[in-house]
């Protein structure tokens, strides 16, 4: 028979599950460990806890396995997992619903990958188009951080990959109006 202690436990590990399913919309419990999603990610190698493992996370209710891990920020949202999954998994969707999530409850492990995410988010919605020098200037500045990679940014310029004054688009009314749109979606999450 259970013990209650474990049918506590158990219960906690699915409000977890649920949470993230009803977040996502994506149906995480018909995962069924096929691994496919882990082969097919370009950024395996780099990631403390892999794609299906996240899922699997998920499942057993370890919520800080993976509102903590660096993967969920390592993630280049490509959905070559969530194409190879049998289960129509969307799994770069799930990932991105756990990044808002760790972002809301603080548990975020990237805190570099953050800064230059809201950095870059600053830059669109200010011009439209990314001003690189500036957003990499902020990140500098917010890091204490401004002489390493110098040469490199020189370089960049040099070559014309980097260009030095910023360009907007016109409209950037119907810009704010999106941006806004996103901010109040959230707000209301
Ligand atoms: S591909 Fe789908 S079913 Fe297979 S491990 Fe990944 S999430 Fe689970
Ligand atoms: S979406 Fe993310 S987890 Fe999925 S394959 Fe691409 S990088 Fe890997």
């Amino acid at each position: 028979m259970i013990n209650p202690e474990e049918a506590y436990k158990y219960m906690d590990n699915l409000e977890f599950l649920h949470e993230i399913e009803n977040a996502s919309d994506e149906n995480i419990s018909s995962c069924y460990q096929c691994y496919k999603c882990s082969i097919g990610c370009p950024v395996a190698a780099e990631m403390d806890v892999l794609p299906h493992r996240i899922i699997r996370h998920i499942i057993n209710g370890n919520q800080e396995k993976v509102l903590g891990s660096k993967s969920i920020w390592m993630c280049l949202q490509c959905k070559a997992c969530s194409v190879r999954c049998p289960n129509d998994i969307d799994i770069a969707h799930v990932i991105d619903t756990l990044r808002k999530i760790s972002v809301k409850l603080n548990m975020y492990a990237e805190k570099d990958i953050r800064l230059f995410d809201n950095l870059f988010l600053e830059s669109i919605k200010a011009r439209g188009r990314l001003y690189e020098l500036e957003v990499l200037m902020k990140y500098k500045i917010a890091k204490k951080d401004i002489l390493s990679d110098t040469k490199m940014g020189i370089d960049m310029i040099f070559k014309g990959r980097m260009g030095i004054l910023p360009h907007n688009i016109k409209d950037r009314k119907t810009l704010k109006t999106i941006f806004k749109k996103i901010e109040d979606d959230r707000t209301n999450e």
